[in-house]
């Protein structure tokens, strides 16, 4: 669930991990390109696996692998271009790191979805921390765990036959 609007950033993400990958004597290859664009393309959260299906079918005459997602996923991670984000589950799933204003997160433990929100005393309670401790704060991404409002709802009545009568 991203609720916000993407930041204009002066440059575009294909350009940050070109400028990354220089930095790594590589190259930004077609497949990379082709990875970073349909990453970009929107904000939800996302998985390897669900990038590797959405680019099942050639791009552009090309055929993305599996082998190639994974990689280039772990490079844009140390890029700083997308982060993790811990869920209750084993799955691994990742935001935009990059070009995406601050947010905090509610982790449902039993749908294992995920609520974006924002919250200014939140910023505020740790700047005046990092100022306590001499702490340069960059930003932060809080995980709050528990369960979320559907999942909190008592389940919808069951119809006893005896209803029918
Ligand atoms: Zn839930
Ligand atoms: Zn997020």
């Amino acid at each position: 669930m991203s609720d916000f609007a993407p930041q204009n950033v002066a440059v575009a993400p294909e350009e940050k991990f070109r400028e990354f990958l220089a930095t790594r004597g590589k190259r930004l290859t077609q497949e990379r390109e082709i990875i970073v664009r349909e990453i970009f393309s929107d904000h939800e959260h996302f998985d390897v696996d669900e990038i590797v299906a959405r680019l099942d079918k050639p791009q552009d005459g090309r055929r993305v692998s599996r082998a190639t997602v994974y990689r280039t996923i772990a490079q844009l991670e140390e890029a700083g271009l997308i982060r993790k984000v811990a869920r209750a589950n084993d799955r691994e799933v990742y935001e935009h790191d990059y070009g995406y204003p601050q947010h905090d997160h509610f982790i449902c433990a039993k749908c294992n979805s995920l609520t974006e929100f924002r919250n200014e005393e939140i910023s505020a309670i740790l700047e005046r921390v990092a100022l306590e401790l001499g702490f340069r704060m960059s930003g932060h991404r809080l995980e709050a765990h528990g369960i979320c409002a559907t999942c909190a709802k008592p389940p919808a009545r069951r119809h006893h036959k005896l209803d029918m009568i």
